[in-house]
């Protein structure tokens, strides 16, 4: 689906991304992990093309042009003078493709993944996990073909982030989009990868595959390499 080769960033005199082979393919979960500083919104930022290489190429299946990419990040960024269907919606309006715009479907994902109260709500009226939802929809709501989430769920407590978690394999299922989420959770990223790859220092550590029938050794694994309270 897309693949970056050699791919160095580059920020004055700090080395950010350091020659980077990676790559997604087509319908597969992967998720990056990597301490603090290791350059995973960076790498993310790439993949969206909110950022360009300093150094290296990215290329795209899609015959050279970018797929449709939907993006999430840590904070939901919803538009606070604007309700909650108003939001989801919003997207679909001003994007590229309106014409191919479903604009019953924000309303059928509100409904279908749990949130169909919520539509006439604002923002200021949401929990910390129910705006997170309505950010993930407001990025589904295009019909991308890429998922792009950057620690969508890190800032909430640990029983919504669970919840948070069997909610968005659901969704994933529904849309068939290939999907890079990053995290800090290993556990997480075990429920719902298909593969694993470690970001340390701009460098990729590891990689796991065939992660979902990892169980205990795996996680042992990636926990010797990896400690995320450090
Ligand atoms: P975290 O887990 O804390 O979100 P991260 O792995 O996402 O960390 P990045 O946000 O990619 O890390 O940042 C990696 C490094 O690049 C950091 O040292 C950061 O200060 C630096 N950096 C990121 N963006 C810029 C920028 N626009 N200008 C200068 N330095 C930057
Ligand atoms: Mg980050």
């Amino acid at each position: 689906e897309l693949k970056v080769d050699g791919g160095g960033k580059t920020f004055g005199e700090s080395t950010v991304l350091d020659d980077v082979d990676f790559h997604v393919d087509r319908g597969e979960f992967l998720a990056v992990l990597g301490p603090s500083g290791s350059g995973k919104s960076t790498l993310l930022r790439v993949l969206a093309g909110l950022e360009q290489l300093t150094t290296g190429t990215i290329s795209w299946s899609t015959d050279g042009a970018r797929p449709r990419t939907g993006v999430v990040f840590q904070q939901a960024l919803l538009l606070p003078w604007l309700t909650v269907i108003d939001n989801i919606s919003l997207a679909g309006r001003f994007a590229a493709h309106r014409r191919e715009f479903d604009k019953d479907y924000p309303e059928i994902l509100l409904a279908r993944f749990g949130l169909g109260s919520l539509a006439q709500r604002y923002p200021g009226e949401l929990s910390g996990g129910q705006a997170q939802r309505v950010a993930v929809l407001r990025a589904a709501a295009t019909r991308p073909r890429l998922l792009l989430l950057d620690e969508p769920f890190s800032a909430l407590d640990p029983a919504t982030r669970l919840d948070l978690r069997k909610w968005l394999a659901e969704l994933v299922t529904e849309i068939e989009a290939t999907v890079v989420l990053i995290t800090h959770d290993v556990d997480e990223a075990m429920d719902l990868a298909d593969r694993i790859v470690l970001l340390d220092k701009g460098r990729i550590r590891r990689e796991w595959t065939e992660v979902r029938d990892g169980g205990d050794a795996l996680r042992a694994d990636i926990l010797g390499q990896y400690h995320p309270d450090e």
